[in-house]
């Protein structure tokens, strides 16, 4: 058996030897064996990217990394030369699958001299273009392929560039001052996946990528590795199709026709028995969590959902509370009733009876159920107000350890007691600051130390906090930060007081408990030789130099990775990336999905230009000014989201020759570039001279470095529509369901009209505006009012009336509900009702005493240019 993950996936360019479980593996094993539970205590190092001197990529001084920085180890390219002798039965092969150089002529020649100009290149004179915005949804742009590679290429819902044509040199690059990463959505649901079971998976000798659609097959026996150009022998059996049950046609076998596929992985790409599905639920149960009263829905929750937690027959769970502290509960099979363990010794806190506290789900199940039903009034007088999460964070890593798995916390303070205690930060006269806003980081480095160790036993820590004040959450974010776990957060929970934030729980915790999970992950993306990756974001933890150690992966995580062209890509016409991410699913297998991407070199700033992915591209900026905003400072992260937008129109601007000196220009591929860019800084993450919460500055943050791209999108700039008047007009079908499509409307004052009504979808949260004038026939039809005046302040439903603008209204919303993992809150807002302000502040093309409004921006990029 391999002894470490990194000789499980493969690693990179490892060998010159003919095999690569035998290369050598540099760090430390994990624990290879459960039952040999005194765990080293070695998580290895992180590995930091260090910034270097060399030449800036865009903007204003994101730093970059030393060329060095990839593995080490140069790839090789085998003695076979790639020529291409077309072996006699296989004349068809160069037609369909083209050797990079055949491909060259095909792709080659898309600049502005040549052909005729693109859509995507379009001048647009941003200034005088009142409305930039389109009215139907912003696509990720295609890359320009041949049609066969189109055909095959990955969904961009799975991966995406922000440069649809990568620049052949850095220094193409550089000029172009734009951001090249990808954006990943890799674990995503799918409806449709190729599972490939085979005794072999076929991979380059070279650099381990799995082979996919984008290999040339030189002959019947041999194929070429599209990332380090190295010639493979096909082996025999996959000369056999399984789908056509036909031999000799190894290019029609799913995994040469399927970007995204799923491999059955064989013991070789396991370190142990693939683990069980593992639960633990750390829950607060301090008097403020009491009051709050979480636990009910919670609780709640699981029993509902018992059933279908993600597992098999072997799926365990278990639970914990604490407030000074530690509760553990027996539920060992055969016990009469649930057993508490209290152990109130936090600074040395010890397992009681560890075999029992984490228990078979099926032989447990009555107990458990019991406990459930119990937990929610255990509390109810409780007069502790002291939280030691912390010591509770010990006990449940413990616990784990000699499995791995997840761990739900539940907090709702400042913990206050123990190892990990924390104090209060936030200033709250420094909220509307438009100096510096303190405190992004960490406090201490317990948590990130915690989940580290955590991260080294393949448990991931998800933090739930539902706090009514300042909780730290920089600190605290850590645990799930670094252990691959996720974060929710909802501010002013209260069961009775806030029920749209205790319903959005309940709702959060149904797709929560039920969604798809793997356990033990790891994830590595390859890219064509000459590409290399630096700076990854997300949550995980860096094993070694570009391999992700993911103790859990879930179907919402989102991805990136900045990326730099270390050799030129001259020699070829095409690059390829790849995605292998390594998991055991809950039913104990262990799988590999592959996701492969394929885009075309180019050689002129004007085609740089031409595929640019602008929300690809935001997104990733958006990533960079977070770690901008902790390791520097926010005004930094500022500056350096306007220069990228200053850059690189001004080194657009300069390409285009008999420009009007006073315009500001875009190609129309960077159109929006701009406004999402000021989106972006008003954004609650980034905006300054708002009122902002720490704690919700800091998870706005969290958000944009966890999750994919079609949601981020939502939460920088929200869709805007009109609902008072919807149609069939191109409406969509959808299970038997008429789904109105509502033109997109700026965001902008001046298109709200008293008349009217309006929806806003900012991702986690609905705004329906109705105006003072808004038609009655609206207001009784589909809020069930009579007037304006009757309907009230708060308003957090739409009722089910029996008309048809109520059908179209609810089934619109409904519709856009459910393409989303958190379930949004919808708040009804009456113009000139307090609550206004709140919908208003998304209105970001209009000035607001902090910040500028769309044109007053323009004018200042332009300033800028001009300097
Ligand atoms: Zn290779």
């Amino acid at each position: 058996m391999p002894n470490s993950y990194d000789a499980l996936e493969g690693g990179s360019y490892p060998d010159m030897l003919s095999s690569s479980a035998s290369s050598p593996a540099p760090d430390p094993a994990p624990e290879p064996d459960p039952a040999s539970a005194p765990a080293p205590a070695s998580a290895p190092a992180p590995v930091v990217p260090q910034p270097s001197k060399m030449a800036k990529p865009f903007g204003y001084g994101y730093p970059t990394l030393q060329p060095g920085y990839q593995n080490a180890t140069a790839p090789l390219i085998s003695g076979v030369q790639p020529s291409n002798p077309v072996y006699s039965g296989f004349q068809q092969y160069p037609q369909q699958y083209p050797g990079v150089n055949q491909l060259s002529s095909s792709i080659g020649g898309l600049s502005l001299q040549s052909s005729p100009q693109p859509e995507s290149l379009r001048p647009v004179n941003l200034t005088q273009e009142r409305n930039i915005l389109p009215m139907t949804p912003v696509w990720a742009p295609v890359p320009n392929l041949n049609a066969d590679l189109k055909k095959l290429n990955c969904s961009p819902d799975s991966f995406r560039c922000t440069l649809t044509n990568i620049p052949q040199t850095q220094a193409l690059l550089n000029k172009a001052k734009l951001p090249l990463g990808l954006l990943l959505h890799p674990f995503r649901d799918l409806t449709q996946l190729p599972v490939i079971t085979s005794n072999t998976i076929v991979r380059c000798r070279s650099c381990r990528t799995y082979i996919n659609p984008f290999v040339s097959f030189i002959d019947q026996r041999r194929w070429k590795c599209n990332l380090c150009y190295r010639v493979n022998d096909v082996p025999e059996e996959f000369m056999y199709n399984p789908l056509t049950r036909s031999y000799g046609e190894p290019h029609k076998r799913p995994e040469v026709q399927n970007s995204t596929v799923e491999f059955i992985a064989s013991s070789d790409y396991m370190l142990r028995p693939p683990q069980p599905a593992v639960y633990l639920f750390v829950l607060d149960v301090s008097h403020n969590a009491v009051e709050a009263g979480y636990l009910t829905i919670l609780c709640q929750s699981l029993l509902e959902n018992l059933d279908k937690l993600p597992g098999d027959s072997r799926t365990r769970i278990g639970f914990m509370t604490f407030d000074s502290t530690i509760h553990f509960y027996n539920l060992q099979e055969g016990l009469s009733q649930p057993q508490m363990l209290i152990v109130s010794d936090i600074d040395d806190v010890f397992l009681p009876t560890p075999d029992s506290l984490l228990v078979n789900l099926y032989e447990s199940k009555e107990l458990i159920k019991d406990l459930l039903n119990a937990l929610p009034n255990m509390f109810t007088n409780t007069r502790e107000t002291h939280s030691a999460l912390g010591p509770a964070l010990q006990a449940a890593f413990k616990l784990m350890s000699p499995t791995g798995g997840r761990v739900s916390v539940f907090q709702t303070q400042l913990p206050s007691l123990g190892a990990g205690l924390l104090q209060s930060r936030e200033d709250p006269n420094q909220r509307s600051s438009t100096k510096v806003v303190q405190h992004l980081g960490p406090a201490t480095d317990f948590y990130k130390k915690l989940a580290l160790d955590c991260s080294g036993q393949q448990t991931a820590v998800d933090l739930f906090l539902l706090s009514s004040q300042y909780s730290d959450l920089a600190s605290l974010a850590c645990m799930s930060k670094y252990s691959a776990g996720c974060i929710y957060y909802y501010p002013s929970f209260h069961y009775t007081h806030n029920p749209s934030q205790a319903e959005k729980l309940q709702k959060d915790l149904k797709r929560y408990l039920t969604r798809k999970i793997g356990f033990e992950a790891v994830m590595r993306i390859r890219c064509t030789k000459g590409l290399s990756m630096h700076t990854f974001h997300g949550n995980f933890f860096v094993r070694s130099t570009d391999l992700l150690s993911l103790a859990n992966i879930n179907p919402d995580a989102g991805f990136a990775v900045q990326l730099s062209i270390e050799e030129s890509l001259t020699d070829t016409s095409l690059v390829c990336f790849q995605t292998a991410l390594l998991y055991t699913s809950s039913k104990g297998e262990r799988r590999i999905r592959v996701h492969t991407l394929c885009l075309p070199v180019v050689s002129s700033l004007a085609d740089v230009y031409a595929g640019v992915d602008v929300q690809a591209a935001i997104c990733l900026l958006a990533n960079m000014a977070v770690d901008r905003s902790v390791s520097s400072s926010l005004s930094d992260a500022r500056d350096a989201l306007v220069n990228a937008v200053v850059d690189s129109l001004s080194a657009y601007g300069s390409t285009v020759s008999n420009l009007q000196h006073s315009a500001l220009m875009a190609p129309s591929s960077l159109k929006l570039f701009p406004l999402y860019v000021l989106a972006l800084l008003k954004q609650k993450a980034f905006r300054t001279g708002t009122s902002t919460r720490l704690d919700d500055r800091v998870y706005a943050m969290c958000q944009i470095k966890s999750q994919p791209l079609v949601h981020l999108m939502k939460m920088i700039h929200p869709n805007l529509y009109r609902i008072d008047r919807l149609t069939d007009e191109g409406a969509v079908h959808v299970n038997d369901r008429i789904v109105p499509q509502p033109p997109l409307q700026k965001l902008s004052a001046e298109k709200l009209t008293r008349e009217g009504a309006f929806l806003m979808d900012c991702g986690s949260v609905f705004y329906i505006w109705v105006g003072k004038g808004c038609d009655n026939n609206f207001i009784e039809d589909v809020l069930g009012y009579t007037n304006f005046a009757s309907i009230p302040q708060k308003m957090t439903h739409l009722p089910e009336l029996d008309t048809l603008s109520s059908e179209r209204a609810r089934s619109f919303i409904t519709w856009l509900r459910d393409s989303r993992p958190l379930s949004p809150i919808l708040h009804i807002v009456k113009d000139e009702s307090p609550a206004k302000a709140e919908f208003f502040q998304h209105l970001i093309e209009d000035r607001t005493e902090a910040a500028f409004s769309y044109y007053e921006f323009l004018l200042h990029v332009q300033q800028q240019i001009c300097k």
